[in-house]
C-alpha cells in the first residue's frame, strides 16, 4: 500500500488531459511512444476528440531507488458525464487539475475540482499547453492560486506535446499524494467506479479496494444490487487486462464475472464476499437518472425491430440510455429515450447511425415534468404527447438548474440578456481574475436543452464555459403547444412552454416550418394552437413539382436517374397525412432565430 498512488486527471475539455496522460504513459515505458491518443480508444472519442468513457491504467515508476504503482484513472470532462467522474475521483487519493496556459480557469475546472475537493483529494495543479505562442502562463497562475489557495511553487507548467513537466508531475504524484489507506483484514469492500462491454469477454467491472482482499474464484456479490457471482478472473489494467491471483487494499484493477448487462453493474455500487460481507456499502452511490428525453423512431416502420435490437445493444455498454416503446400518430411505433444529456443523445444518435446503421428521425428534446392531478396526485410525464387534458391538470412541476458561466467582462451583457429570455434568475456574479467573471444562474432545464449552448457559443465567441447541477423542480405556468398542418395535429411537433412565450414561440415555428417542408403539390396550412384555440398561422403556396420537364429529348436514363434521385430525397421524408414532412422539420424548435 505505501508504494501505490490512485490518482486522476481532471480539467475543463480540451484542456489536455488525454495528450498529458499519454506523455505519463510514455515517460513510465507503459506504452511505446505511438501518434495519437491512446487512451480514448472508441473510434468516436478520438474523432471527437473528446473521452467518453473514463479508462484507468496501471504504470510502474521507479523514483528515488524505490519502486512505485501509479494507477491513472482518465475522466470525462463533459457536465453530462459528471456522475462517472465523480465516481473516478471516489477511488483516488489525489487528482492533477490540468488548465489550458492560453484559456485560463474554465466552468467545468471549477465544477470537477469541487468534487475533488469534497472527497478531499490532494490537488497538484498543472498548467498546460505552455508550448503556444498564447500561452500566459503568468495569468493563469494567479487564477490557480486565487482558486486553490496554494503557493506559486506548487504549480507545475508542462506540455503535453513536448513532454515538459511530465517528469516534475510524476516526482509530485509521488511525494504529494497520499497512498490508500484501509484494513486488509477487513471484509471486502470495493467500489466500483467504471465497466465496459467487451464482446470477447462480456462486461468488466473496474474497481478500487477500500479494505481486504479480493481472489480469483471467490464468490462475491455487488451490494446494491444484491446479485452474486463468481470472480471467473480478476487481474489490474494496463494497456491490457493483466490477470492476478488476488488484489490488495489499495489496488485498482478488473473483475469479470459473468455479468450478463451492463444494467447489473451500476457505476458506484459495492463489491464484497458472500461469506463475510462488509456490514456497510462505500458511501456515494447514487441512481443516475437521464434528464433529457426524445422520440427516435425509425424511417421505415418496418425498421421498429431493428432499431429495438440496436438500442438494447448500445444499452450493453452504455446503462444510463433509457428506452421505452412509444406510439406517435404522425411518426408511427417507435421509443422515448432518456439522456443524461444533450451531449449525450447526440452520441447516442450518431452511434445508431455508425454502429447499427439505423437511419432514424429524432423528436425535439424535453425534460420530465410532475404533473399534479387535483385529487394531489402527481405523475412523471417525459413527452409532451403524453400530458394529460389540461382540465384535469392542477399543476405542472418543471426541474431547474443551477447553472454557472464563466466569460470575459465584454460579454456579460449579451449573456445576461441571453439567460433573461431563458427565464434564468441571477443569483450571484464574481470575479475570477482581471476581466474573467463566473456568473450564476437559476434556470429551467427545459431552456437549456432547446438550443442555449448553440446561442451562448456565438453570442461570446466562444468565450464562455458552462457547466449545471440539477437544483430540483417548481411550479411554473406552462402550456403545451401543438402543430397542425393542414388542420392535422402532429404530435411529434408539440413542445411545453411558458405561457409568457407561448404566442411569440408559436409564430415563429409557424415561420420556421414555412421555411422547412418544401412546397407540394397542394397548399399547405401550418397552424399553432393551445388547446382548441390557433394562435399563429402560415401557408405553403402549391407547386406542380415535375421533375421529368427538365429532361429533353428522349434520354431515358437521365430521367430514370432523376426519378431515383427524388426517391431516395424522399426517403428522408416523414409522410404526415398528406404531407411529406423532413427530419429536419421535427427540430424546428431548435432552430428559431
Ligand atoms: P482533453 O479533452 O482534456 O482530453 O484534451 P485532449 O488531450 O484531447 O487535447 C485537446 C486538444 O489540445 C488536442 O487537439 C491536443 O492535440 C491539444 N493539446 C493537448 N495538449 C497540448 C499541449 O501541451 N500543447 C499543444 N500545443 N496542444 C495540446
Ligand atoms: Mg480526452
Amino acid at each position: 500500500m505505501k508504494n501505490i498512488r490512485n490518482f486522476c486527471i481532471i480539467a475543463h475539455i480540451d484542456h489536455g488531459k488525454s495528450t498529458l496522460a499519454d506523455r505519463l504513459l510514455e515517460f513510465t515505458h507503459t506504452i511505446q511512444v505511438t501518434s495519437g491518443q491512446m487512451l480514448d480508444n472508441m473510434d468516436l472519442e478520438k474523432e471527437r476528440g473528446i473521452t467518453i468513457k473514463s479508462h484507468a491504467i496501471q504504470m510502474e515508476y521507479t523514483y528515488q531507488g524505490e519502486k512505485y504503482i501509479l494507477n491513472l484513472i482518465d475522466t470525462p470532462g463533459h457536465v453530462d458525464f459528471s456522475y462517472e467522474v465523480s465516481r473516478s475521483i471516489a477511488a483516488c487519493e489525489g487528482a492533477l487539475l490540468i488548465v489550458d496556459a492560453s484559456q485560463g480557469v474554465q466552468a467545468q475546472t471549477i465544477s470537477n475540482l469541487y468534487m475533488a475537493i469534497e472527497h478531499d483529494l490532494e490537488i497538484i495543479p498543472v498548467i498546460n499547453k505552455c508550448d503556444m505562442a498564447s500561452a500566459n502562463p503568468e495569468e493563469v497562475e494567479d487564477e490557480i492560486v486565487e482558486l486553490l489557495g496554494c503557493k506559486r511553487e506548487e504549480v507545475i507548467r508542462a506540455s503535453g506535446k513536448t513532454g515538459m513537466g511530465v517528469e516534475e508531475i510524476l516526482a509530485a504524484v509521488i511525494e504529494r499524494i497520499p497512498h490508500p489507506e484501509g484494513d486488509e483484514d477487513a471484509p471486502l469492500q470495493a467500489l466500483i467506479f467504471d465497466s465496459v462491454f467487451n464482446s470477447f469477454r462480456g462486461i468488466i467491472a473496474y474497481f478500487k479496494i477500500e479494505n481486504g482482499i479480493i481472489r480469483k474464484g471467490d464468490k462475491v456479490k455487488f451490494f446494491n444490487t444484491g446479485k452474486e457471482y463468481d470472480a471467473d478472473e480478476v487481474g489490474v489494467l494496463k494497456m491490457d487486462m493483466v490477470p492476478r491471483n488476488e488484489l490488495r487494499t489499495g489496488d485498482v484493477g478488473y473483475i469479470i464475472s459473468g455479468i450478463k448487462t451492463s444494467k447489473e453493474v451500476k457505476v458506484g455500487d459495492t463489491i464484497t464476499h458472500i461469506a463475510r460481507p462488509c456490514d456497510k456499502a462505500i458511501a456515494g452511490f447514487e441512481e443516475v437518472k437521464p434528464m433529457v428525453f426524445a422520440g427516435v423512431y425509425p424511417i421505415e416502420a418496418e425498421d421498429f425491430e431493428d432499431l429495438r435490437a440496436s438500442l438494447e445493444k448500445l444499452q450493453l455498454n452504455d446503462a444510463s440510455l433509457t428506452f421505452q416503446p412509444e406510439s406517435s400518430l404522425a411518426l408511427g411505433f417507435g421509443f422515448r429515450c432518456g439522456f443524461l444529456g444533450l451531449l449525450h443523445m447526440e452520441i447516442v444518435q450518431e452511434r445508431l447511425d455508425r454502429e447499427f446503421d439505423m437511419n432514424v428521425i429524432t423528436t425535439v428534446p424535453n425534460v420530465s415534468y410532475n404533473i399534479y392531478d387535483k385529487q394531489g396526485n402527481m405523475k412523471e410525464v417525459h413527452n409532451p404527447g403524453g400530458m394529460p387534458d389540461p382540465t384535469l391538470i392542477d399543476h405542472i412541476e418543471e426541474p431547474y438548474i443551477k447553472a454557472s458561466i464563466i466569460t470575459t467582462t465584454d460579454y456579460i451583457g449579451p449573456i445576461m440578456t441571453l439567460c433573461l429570455g431563458k427565464r434564468g434568475e441571477l443569483l450571484k456574479q464574481e470575479y475570477i481574475s482581471g476581466n474573467r467573471v463566473e456568473i450564476y444562474y437559476n434556470m429551467p432545464l427545459g431552456e437549456i436543452v432547446i438550443d442555449f449552448y448553440d446561442k451562448l457559443k456565438s453570442i461570446s465567441k466562444g468565450y464562455a464555459s458552462f457547466d449545471y447541477q440539477p437544483n430540483g423542480f417548481r411550479t411554473s405556468k406552462l402550456v403545451k403547444l401543438d402543430i397542425l398542418l393542414n388542420g392535422e395535429p402532429v404530435d411529434a411537433l408539440s413542445t411545453l412552454t411558458h405561457i409568457d412565450n407561448a404566442y411569440d414561440m408559436g409564430r415563429r415555428m409557424c415561420e420556421k416550418l414555412k421555411e422547412l417542408i418544401p412546397r407540394q403539390q397542394f397548399e399547405i396550412a401550418i397552424q399553432a394552437a393551445i388547446g382548441a384555440k390557433i394562435i399563429a398561422r402560415e401557408t405553403i403556396k402549391a407547386v406542380r413539382k415535375d421533375v421529368t420537364a427538365k429532361c429533353y429529348g428522349g434520354d431515358v436514363s437521365r430521367k430514370r436517374k432523376l426519378l431515383e434521385k427524388q426517391k431516395r430525397g424522399k426517403k428522408r421524408m416523414k409522410q404526415i397525412g398528406n404531407v411529406e414532412v423532413p427530419q429536419k422539420a421535427f427540430l424546428a424548435v431548435l432552430k428559431l432565430d
